[in-house]
């Protein structure tokens, strides 16, 4: 079967926006900055405002190349729900695992999410949400531990995997081991008042995050559960040269004796590291999941740049999308387009057969997700 039709897990995305979006909102949701274009520009003036008017533009009865103020018009004009459910219902997807830690009340269920693309939904449980929603609940520095732990096995009991953002929250360089008890009483301790006088739980104390780290690894060795973590770009609050994942062996390496799969996301600029990685431990997987929305124009040439050693069997699709139904559309579509055309070449110089491409197909848009995603 052809890529163009194969539906697609994706195995890393987040909720969509129901929001009316206006023409400042829209852009928002498709900058990694927290800072505004240059003045007299706007978000469209780079690859992905070209796809966006390109090949989203049809899907909302628009030519293609429409300028960025006519799309977000029309946008408006037939409401985000008919929006959201023309771009999802187009984007073919097999299934969706939706990271739900991030700024949940902004946007639709995981549930509400998959029903728009008419698709089975599964949660992915962020371990740095689940411990800044414990710490606001006011528990005791020498409670937390306790709490942290009862809490995350509640909130993963129907999950299909664990996430972690250490890389965002305080880079991979960190320390990889457990931190002992004492340590954890103290730095929570030490993060919550400072919380508490901030009027803010938002973690990046690494100790407490470490401890997350181990507490959330546990619960995948007992349930088979994959851990994924986030590398790279995909949020402005990074210290970029440090969320190299080989910073992170020590773990990963620990983890390959538990037996936990972990995914790294993302991966852009280190998605050389990301496949050796894989190659190197059983356990590793990767994808390139938002870096070809970005790329955009130049999605073909990064899908190759993630597959020049890449093993089939440890490659994943995702679009990482996050509100825009648009993020989703493309992801799909850029990736099925770019990756039919890598297939198609190796064809023509002779490095496989069709039916080796149509299994390397296979793997990558299904197989290898359900390997270590159970049940989706
Ligand atoms: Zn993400």
């Amino acid at each position: 079967m052809p890529i163009e039709t194969l539906p697609l897990i994706d195995h890393h995305c987040h909720g969509i926006s129901p929001a009316q979006l206006d023409w400042k909102q829209f852009q928002a949701l498709f900058s990694e900055s927290y800072r505004p274009p240059p003045p007299g520009t706007n978000e469209f003036q780079k690859p992905l405002g070209l796809a966006i008017r390109s090949f989203c533009a049809p899907l909302l009865d628009l030519e293609p190349h429409v300028s960025g103020e006519a799309y977000v018009e029309k946008r408006l004009a037939l409401g985000a729900a008919e929006v959201n459910r023309r771009l999802m219902r187009t984007s073919h997807l097999d299934c969706l695992i939706v990271d739900t830690g991030h700024r949940s009340s902004a946007i639709h269920s995981f549930e509400e999410t998959g029903a728009l693309a008419g698709r089975p939904a599964h949660e992915v449980v962020r371990i740095e949400a689940i411990i800044e929603e414990v710490a606001a609940t006011g528990v005791s520095a020498e409670n937390f531990a306790r709490a942290f732990a009862d809490r995350l096995a509640e909130r993963s009991a129907g999950a299909v995997g664990l996430k972690s953002i250490v890389a965002y929250r305080c880079t991979f360089a960190i320390p990889q081991s457990a931190p002992a008890p004492a340590e954890i009483v103290k730095a929570v301790g030490a993060w919550m008042k400072a919380s508490q006088a901030a009027g803010k739980f938002r973690i990046g104390d690494p100790t407490v995050i470490r401890h997350g780290l181990w507490v959330g690894a546990e619960i995948c060795r007992a349930k088979k559960l994959p851990l994924q973590l986030h590398v790279g770009f995909g949020d402005p609050d990074i210290y970029m040269h440090a969320c190299d994942p080989t910073h992170f062996t020590d773990f990963i390496a620990a983890m390959e004796k538990w037996q936990v799969p972990i995914t790294l996301l993302h991966n852009w600029p280190f998605l050389k590291e990301a496949q050796w990685l894989s190659e190197v431990f059983e356990n590793v997987y990767y994808d390139a999941g938002v870096i070809l929305n970005y790329g955009a124009a130049e999605s073909e040439n990064i899908l190759r740049e993630a597959l020049q050693i890449g093993k089939f069997q440890k490659f994943l699709f995702s679009t990482d999308a996050f509100g825009l139904s648009e993020l989703y559309y493309l992801g799909a579509f850029l990736f099925r387009r770019a990756f039919q055309r890598i297939l198609d070449s190796w064809i023509r110089d002779g490095f496989c057969s069709a039916k080796d491409a149509d299994e390397i197909a296979a793997l990558v848009a299904r197989t290898n997700a359900r390997r270590i995603y159970q049940g989706v």
